[in-house]
């Protein structure tokens, strides 16, 4: 469960200030696929990003699983993000390393022992249908395959939250729909709940329970998927 008390965020860029989030209050139940649609400056990604602290909120604040990450030691952050997986838009991967060794390292980060680091890889890879794909590079994949490995990646150190960047956005239509496809798999399988942000409309309705929409740093309206899109 994520929720969100009276988040605001300011940026400072030149002298000028943006509100790219304005009082947002919001929860995500655990189990939801949470989409959270809107044009491009609404404030989508800095909202996604404040879930993991990639952004500190300048006030307000948010609460993941129970815990304020922002109240937390830096040990204690560390230990919390092994529960909320991240996946980007433009995958985010090592081109220099492995598929194995990309989908390794959040593990490896955390210090696990090989074998195990082996078990957990491989079980992910098969998972995500890319198993025999291990030893090859990024550059080796097509995109739908390295979303699958950023998504693998996302899913080794057995996340509670799974948190989509647009994660589709850089797909053909064919290949998105394989990905909202496992995003759903992983969702009724691991039981892991997902917050996604998108400008696609036909994501929100593809695989999301639960919709809010934002403009201009704010949430205009929420609900289930069906209510929010049955009127006009
Ligand atoms: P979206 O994801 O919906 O496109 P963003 O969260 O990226 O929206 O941006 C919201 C607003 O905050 C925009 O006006 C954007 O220019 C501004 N913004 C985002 N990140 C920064 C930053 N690091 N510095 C200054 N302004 C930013
Ligand atoms: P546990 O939390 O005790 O590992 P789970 O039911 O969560 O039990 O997991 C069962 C098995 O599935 C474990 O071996 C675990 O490593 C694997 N697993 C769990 N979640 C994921 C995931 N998101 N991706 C890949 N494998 C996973």
């Amino acid at each position: 469960m994520i929720e969100f008390h009276q988040v605001s965020k300011v940026f400072e860029s030149n002298g000028n200030k943006v509100e790219a989030l304005k009082n947002i209050n919001l929860t995500v139940e655990k189990g939801d696929i949470f989409g959270v649609i809107g044009f491009s400056g609404a404030g989508k990604s800095t909202l996604i990003r404040t879930v993991n602290l990639l952004e500190y909120p300048t006030s307000g604040k948010v609460i993941v699983e129970g815990k304020n990450l922002a109240k937390l030691s830096q040990y204690e952050i560390r230990e919390a993000k092994k529960d909320i997986g991240m996946v980007f838009q433009h995958f985010n991967l090592l081109n220099s390393k492995t598929v194995f060794h990309n989908v390794a390292m959040p593990l490896l980060l955390s210090g696990y022992n090989k074998k195990a680091i082996e078990n957990q890889v491989y079980e992910t890879l098969r998972f995500v249908g890319l198993e025999e794909k291990a030893k090859n590079y990024p550059d080796q994949l097509s995109g739908g395959q390295k979303q699958r490995v950023g998504i693998a990646r996302a899913l080794t150190t057995n996340p509670s939250i799974l948190l989509c960047d647009e994660a589709t956005s850089a797909l053909d239509p064919e290949t998105t729909k394989s990905i909202l496809n496992l995003l759903k798999r992983i969702n009724e399988e691991y039981n892991i709940t997902i917050l996604m942000i998108t400008h696609e409309m036909k994501v929100i309705k593809e695989i999301c329970n639960r919709v809010a929409v934002m403009e201009d740093g704010q949430i205009i309206e929420t609900g289930n998927v069906y209510n929010v899109f049955a009127h006009p």
